[in-house]
């Protein structure tokens, strides 16, 4: 038996197709994408593969609303502090955050992992995903024993991976990011933070600005630090810029920056009301469109950001670059986040694949690009929902 799906709006990953025809077997296999049939009744609204959340940190869920914003990234890392930062990976507020994504349309997460073992807890929330096992520090004393946890076989199910990452070039040696950000053949990119602040820079550039005060007070030596104009530019110098890496927001990028990265083919990924909420100021979206850089979207923690609905964050990016046309913000949602998922990829919507679906209720006769990021939170749920399958 087969079941035939007709919508007002189908994206397939790479194209819109209005008034479209969905075939799939019993087993949820895609058989055929077609026209409907002018007689025949469509689903009002967008269908669509489920979103990628290209940037979360799971363990700061029991954090949401309690770390103030407003004053930039340090001042934020240091409320984080005093909040006695990550809980350990399986809290119940963790769990109600992947309850809460799944919900929102998210099928797999990219998540940032000081203890590295999040993966559980995605997995069991049947969604794909992959653990970025963070690693910081200016020595090898402290950054070894992430680097070694990072290695250690996990016993997850085969949707959800571990790989090691470095936090950022404000807080990596040189050494610690050459050895975390390496790509491997067949694996889950890298991500790491990026130029998340004009502080950053001034950091790399002139050891000035508001990081100096709280490496001084964790006794780092700024001495081991890498130097250059911004974090994208050390990066680059280092060899480390590529099409399989993740930078993740590029607040302070400058043009420089952003020419570097589109001619590398690296990916953005974009937390838009993480960094309205703490430094009140966005990456250069429409310059990152207009040089055509490869888009990734998440939704950073939920101590920066109100909740973890990544259609919330693409409305976000709309509204900053109105002229930028709708069809990337889908791309970033879909295929853009399941690049840098590798080997743990969701499946795409396309025939021969097995994909989650999701439907977004938008009203009848809608024209779905102008709807879709206006900025309401359109109803949604899953026709097919998440589950493990190769892509
Ligand atoms: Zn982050």
């Amino acid at each position: 038996m087969s079941e035939r799906l007709v919508v007002e709006a189908l994206w397939t990953g790479a194209e819109l197709l209005r008034r479209a025809a969905l075939l799939r077997s019993s087993a949820g296999v895609i058989t055929a994408i077609g026209a409907a049939a002018p007689e025949e009744a469509a689903l009002p609204g967008l269908v669509c593969a489920g979103f990628v959340n290209a940037h979360t940190h799971l363990e700061l869920s029991h954090l949401r609303g309690r770390v103030p914003g407003g004053a930039g990234s340090v001042a934020w890392v240091r409320g984080l502090f005093a909040e006695n930062g990550p809980r350990q990976a399986g809290s119940s507020e963790l769990r109600a955050a992947l309850v809460e994504a799944r919900a929102a349309g998210t099928v797999a997460l990219l998540d940032v992992s000081n203890g590295g073992h999040t993966g559980a807890a995605i997995a069991e929330a049947g969604l794909h995903g992959v653990v970025l096992a963070e690693c910081i520090g200016l020595s090898p004393e402290r950054f070894a024993p992430a680097l070694e946890a990072a290695a250690l076989p996990t016993g997850w199910p085969s949707g959800v991976l571990r790989r090691p990452t470095a936090h950022s070039p404000v807080s990596c040696s040189p050494a610690l990011l050459e050895v975390a950000l390496r790509a491997a053949e067949g694996g889950p990119w890298p991500t790491i933070h990026c130029d998340e602040d004009p502080d950053d820079r001034l950091l790399l550039a002139d050891r000035q600005g508001a990081w100096v005060g709280l490496h001084a007070a964790l006794g780092n030596p700024l001495e081991a630090l890498g130097r250059a104009p911004s974090g994208l530019r050390l990066l680059g110098a280092l060899g480390l810029l590529g099409p399989r890496l993740g930078l993740v927001h590029l607040v302070a990028a400058d043009d420089e920056d952003i020419a570097l990265l589109a001619a590398s083919g690296a990916t953005a990924v974009l937390c838009p009301r993480s960094n309205l909420h703490i430094g009140g100021r966005l990456p250069p979206v429409a310059a990152l469109v207009a040089a055509g850089v490869p888009l990734a979207i998440g939704t950073d923690s939920l101590a920066s950001a109100p909740d973890l609905d990544l259609l919330a964050e693409a409305a976000a990016l709309a509204a900053a670059a109105p002229g930028v046309d709708p069809r990337r913000w889908l791309e970033a949602l879909t295929e853009g986040g399941a690049r840098l998922l590798g080997p743990v990829a969701p499946a795409g919507l396309r025939v021969g694949a097995r994909p989650a679906l999701l439907h977004l209720a938008l009203p009848p006769g809608a024209d779905p690009l102008a709807a879709l990021f206006d900025g309401t939170r359109w109803p949604r749920r899953w026709l097919s929902p998440p589950a493990w399958s190769a892509p």
